[in-house]
């Protein structure tokens, strides 16, 4: 979707500092963090919440928490422990229309969340 950010991060139109890439989803660092660790892991094709997700998304929502742990592996975070959360629509908080995945870590997170 031209008219969406995330896809234009997906296609290169808008820079951003990539942590992961592959067929299926990109991770990029949070340009606002709210943790030393704050990055988003998305699908490169536009779903825009997840209420719009399928059956047929399975691979790919799981693919992107997967993806996000990976990561957290490679950042050292995975022992002391992290956060995945995906906000859906405006009771949540969700600007970007687009499904993202945030992973939150580096400092210890209280819950419940805000
Ligand atoms: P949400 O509130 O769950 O929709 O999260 C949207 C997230 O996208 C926020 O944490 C923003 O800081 C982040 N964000 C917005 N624009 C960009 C951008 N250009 N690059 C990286 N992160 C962004
Ligand atoms: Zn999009």
């Amino acid at each position: 979707m031209s008219d969406c950010l995330f896809c234009r991060i997906v296609s290169g139109q808008i820079p951003a500092k990539k942590v992961h890439e592959d067929a299926l989803c990109i991770g990029f660092l949070d340009i606002n963090p709210q943790a030393p660790q704050h990055a988003l892991f998305i699908p490169r094709r536009h779903v825009a919440t997840m209420n719009e997700a399928t059956p047929e998304d399975r691979e790919l929502l799981g693919h992107l928490m997967v993806s996000a742990a990976k990561y957290a592996r490679e950042q050292g975070i995975s022992d002391t422990g992290y956060r995945l959360v995906m906000n859906t629509n405006s009771a949540a908080g969700q600007t970007v229309f687009h499904v993202h995945l945030h992973l939150l870590g580096g400092r210890q997170l209280t819950w419940p969340p805000g």
